[in-house]
Parts: structure tokens; sequence; C-alpha cells
């Protein structure tokens, strides 16, 4: 199917129809109280054109947790400001682990696998802190409005003082990668600033317009606003195949076929470079903590325009 003669309407009309019988599937985040509450049957899908057009599904209007899905926020925002070489505090390759996994960190000398797990995001937020000093969230959040264009985006001050108080797998976390000196900040800063930048809610459509500069080479196509060079832009998009979706990363690859980053909250942020950026919403996960409705979609998306990357 050429790309110019899909009907997008007729395209996501029948994601959710052929969706509806996986709504039951799968479970809702429990080990984040405010999560385990939310409405489980849900379903949103946005789709975003460099030219402009856009086309939504559901309840693309309603705001949910981004919750891993601002780790390719704050890996594009120190992209942006760190000109050296990030390696030596960050790998770049899959983990083949769950994403708050404590495993290869003792091996690999507190030096995480890759920036969109638990572990790599932590030491993003401590780079992030070194550099700004003082504000840190909230100049990393008029980025993320500036980038979307919208002014309504903020986080849950709950959700992120629930974190805060029982996220004992990322403490352990934070304390090893500190005890390998990979970790610069005081723990307190750090994870209050990985814990809100998990806690930013947003909808299907804020997230696909925010998202949009990565189909673009960087560049806002809307806005014109310039945020990363184009090899910047090719190495997110990369990492978002590779590791997007932790130790399931290569099983999505295999069915959807586009760079994608998912989130705990139920969302799923997808790149089609060139053309657009996508975004499905629906919470339950499968076991390996991606929305699997929101999996299916995108499966469908991509086997129905024939539009994966491949
Ligand atoms: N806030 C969650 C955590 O730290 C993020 C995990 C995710 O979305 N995969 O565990």
């Amino acid at each position: 199917m050429k790309k110019n003669n899909i009907d997008y309407e007729k395209v996501l009309k029948e994601i959710e129809k052929e969706v509806l019988p996986f709504m039951c599937d799968g479970e809702v985040a429990s080990y984040i109280a405010p999560l385990a509450g939310v409405n489980p049957n849900q379903f949103a899908m946005s789709l975003q054109f460099l030219d402009g057009r856009e086309y939504h599904k559901g309840a693309s209007q309603k705001k949910f947790s981004i919750q891993s899905i601002s780790k390719v926020f704050s890996f594009a925002h120190i992209m942006k400001l760190y000109k050296g070489d990030l390696q030596n505090r960050l790998g770049l390759e899959p983990s083949g682990n769950p994403f708050n996994s404590l495993v290869l960190l003792e091996y690999e000398n507190g030096v995480p696998r890759n920036p969109f797990i638990n572990a790599g995001a932590i030491v993003v937020a401590d780079m992030l802190i070194s550099y700004y000093k003082n504000n840190t969230f909230d100049k990393v959040l008029e980025h993320i409005r500036l980038v979307g264009d919208t002014l309504n985006v903020d986080f849950d001050n709950g959700l992120y003082q629930c974190e805060k108080i029982s996220g004992y797998r990322n403490y352990s976390m934070v304390n090893m990668m500190k005890s390998f000196g990979n970790i610069k900040n005081s723990i307190d800063d750090v994870m209050s600033l990985y814990f809100k930048l998990c806690s930013i809610e947003m909808n299907t459509k804020e997230l696909c317009r925010t998202m949009l500069f990565l189909a673009n080479h960087g560049v806002n196509p809307i806005t014109k606003d310039v945020f990363l060079t184009s090899s910047q832009a090719k190495r997110v998009n990369a990492l978002m195949l590779t590791c997007g979706h932790y130790d399931a990363s290569g099983d999505f690859a295999y069915r959807v076929g586009i760079p994608a980053k998912s989130g705990v909250g139920g969302g799923i942020v997808a790149i089609i470079p060139g053309l657009m950026s996508l975004c499905v919403y629906s919470p339950r996960l499968n076991k390996k903590g991606n929305s699997l409705v929101g999996t299916k979609a995108l499966e469908l998306f991509t086997t129905k325009t024939g539009l994966s990357i491949f």
C-alpha cells in the first residue's frame, strides 16, 4: 500500500475493533499504588504527521502517567547538553533483562546497559543535575512543553510521592551505582528528579506532538524548532528500536518493526522516520511490563499499512 493512499481513519477504526478481544488480557502495574487504581479497560491511539495532519481514536484526551516514556525525553535532553562521549557512564546495548533488574549492575561496575532501563535513566538524571545544578526538573519540563508546543503538561504529585517512598529497587540501583562512583550527586536529589520525570502526565495526542521531532531529524516540523542534530535523532531512534521495550525489545521489533518506547503507565510512543509519530495507551501490561493492547495495536498498524522501517 502506498503511504499516500492509506485511509488512516479506516485503519484506526479497524484497529480499535480488532483489539477488543484482547482488552481483558494482562494486568495494570500494581507495584505503584496509584497505577493499580486506574480503569484497566481504556484505549487511545493518536497519529501525528510531519505535515500537520493528525488522527485520533478512543480516549486521546485522557492524561496518563508516562512513566518510562520520560526516559526518551531525559536522554534526548542530555544528548543535547553533553557534547562529549556518554559511554563511560552509560552503555548502548540491550540489557536482555527486566527494566528494574539489578543483576548486570554489579558485574558491569555500576554502568547501566542503556538509558532506557531504570538504572540508565537514573544516571541520566544524575547527569542532568550536574549540568543544571538547580531546578533541574523545571528545566526539563520546560523543554518538554516547548518541544510539544503545549503548556498543559505537568507531573502528578501524589504518584511522585508514592514512588519516592516505595521505589525500593530503584534505591538499590542508585546505591549500587553510587558505590561504583557512577552517581555524582546526592541520592535524594537524583531520585527526586527520576521519580518526577516518571510521574509526568500526558495524553496520546500530546505525546505524539512532543516526539515528532524524532521523526524529522531532530527538528519539530510544525514549530521549526531544532532540538537535536540529525545524527543525534538517529541515535535516539536506534536505541528506541533496540532497547525501548527492555527484554521484549527484540520481540517488539520483530512484530512491529519501528522505534518505540513504552512505560508501565500503559503508553507506547513510536516513530516512523520521515513520516509521523504514533502513540497508543491501554493500561493492562504484558509479562514484560509493556502495554499488551498497545503492542497489538501497533503491530496491526504496521501490518495493515506496511509502514514499518523494514
Ligand atoms: N517509575 C517506574 C519505575 O521506576 C518506571 C518503570 C517503567 O515505566 N518501566 O519502576
